[in-house]
């Protein structure tokens, strides 16, 4: 396989099939852990690299296919791209988990089953996400056809449309599907490929990589002299990585003395790159990438490390404990079964702030019209002018209320 080109997001309310289309398109299960078997819903991002081909003999759309010989024909195919699926929880409690995921998307998959009335609350928010982190390839995929009528189905395209009319998927093509029974995945393949193209990369830009995931990849009770060091997960947005590179990770720990807090960068090195299972020496943007380190793999568990960010030391953007925001908030709360319309932002409320893959609570110290002061709980590193989505605690959840940008 190659090394991966592009990310794309699957996207949709919970149930609608995300996971069960990513295993359709690259044979990986994407809910790998424990916790989210149990439950049967994906809690943390998933990722599934997988490989697109088209064979040389058949005809569009049926060459186009996941594996190297032809499923139709059984002849040869060329391969097309590798594509990194990013697999995000579409259940209510963990639309931060989405966010934080949507920052690292060139493109995305918005899922959307036929045997329910459209749309469904987080169908809703996540269209709106992908909206306000300006996430604008989007392809709709209709699923569950096998269990509706004609009629049905045709009755759900029109509510599909009328539901995307004035968003960023107003044109997005909607393809019928069967994830479960793989039909029609050739004609899916064939329109991701018309509609979400691989983005250009600046290679030359000292490298920049946000982390969504970390890990401790060692067994209970590997004993110390064998321990592997901590892994760290994400893409790189520009520049590249090699093995046996010096790293800086930024914003970096958090220490405490006499009663303060301050957050110091960590440096570590390069021992491997590892895209979907394979080892190589030099890591490119696009595509999920696990870099292993010479950290503490206590530091890494659990996504210990999400949120971060990776560079060359000394080439990071800066570290943020407040700043302010340039705010635009959506009229209506969305995500809701009824819709009720976004306060002004106000002084003391706690704003919960994806920025990137990182995900803070900020504290408003200052509110005016269309910009608010925040104090971080968690500082974030970011450029000067990134997008941030604003979620407010409405009830029991965070709901997504608008989209600010980092002004200093
Ligand atoms: P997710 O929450 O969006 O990731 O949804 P899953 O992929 O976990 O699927 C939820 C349920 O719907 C599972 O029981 C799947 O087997 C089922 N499912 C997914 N795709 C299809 C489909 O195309 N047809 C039918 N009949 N069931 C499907
Ligand atoms: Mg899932």
């Amino acid at each position: 396989m190659s090394q991966p080109v592009v990310n794309i997001g699957m996207v949709g309310h919970v149930d609608h099939g995300k996971t069960t289309l990513v295993s359709a398109l690259s044979g990986v299960w994407s809910d790998t852990h424990s916790e989210e078997l149990k439950r049967g819903i994906s809690i943390r991002l998933g990722y599934a690299d997988c490989t697109f081909y088209k064979c040389k003999n058949c005809n569009e759309p049926e060459c186009y296919c996941t594996t190297s010989k032809c499923p139709t024909c059984g002849g040869d195919t060329e391969e097309i791209r590798t594509i990194s699926f990013v697999d995000s929880p579409g259940h209510e409690t963990l639309m931060a988990t989405m966010l934080s995921g949507a920052a690292i998307m060139d493109g995305a998959v918005l899922v959307i089953a036929a045997n329910e009335p459209c749309p469904q609350p987080q169908t809703k928010e996540h269209l709106m996400a992908l909206d306000i982190i300006g996430i604008k390839n989007v392809v709709i995929a209709q699923n569950k056809i096998d269990i509706v009528s004609r009629e049905d189905a045709l009755k759900h395209y029109n509510q599909i449309k009328a539901f995307v009319k004035g968003t960023v998927a107003e044109n997005a093509p909607i393809v019928p599907i069967s994830a479960q029974q793989k039909v029609n995945i050739d004609v899916l393949i064939k329109t991701i490929e018309e509609k979400i193209p691989t983005p250009k990369h600046d290679l030359d830009k000292p490298v920049t990589m946000f982390v969504a995931r970390s890990f401790d990849v060692n067994r209970p009770g590997t004993t110390p002299a064998k321990l592997s060091g901590g892994v760290i997960g994400g893409t790189i947005s520009h520049g590249k990585l090699a093995v046996k590179d010096e790293i800086e990770i930024r914003p970096g720990r958090r220490v405490e003395s006499e009663n303060r807090e301050s957050w110091v960068p960590i440096t570590t090195t390069v021992t491997r790159l590892i895209y979907g299972g394979e080892a190589v020496d030099i890591a490119t943007p696009g595509g999920l990438l696990a870099v292993g380190t010479k950290l503490d793999p206590a530091m890494t568990k659990s996504d210990g490390m999400a949120g971060q960010v990776v560079g060359k030391p000394g080439t990071l953007p800066p570290v943020w404990q407040k700043f302010v925001m340039k705010t635009q908030l959506l009229d209506r709360v969305v995500g809701v079964s009824e819709d009720e319309k976004v306060k002004p932002i106000a002084t003391s409320e706690p704003l919960m702030l994806s920025v990137g893959t990182s995900m803070t609570i900020g504290v408003v110290t200052s509110a005016r019209k269309d910009e608010a002061e925040v104090k971080l709980k968690r500082p974030v590193c970011a450029e000067v002018g990134s997008r941030i989505a604003i979620s407010r605690r409405i009830g029991a959840r965070w709901r997504l209320i608008g989209v600010g940008e980092l002004i200093g």
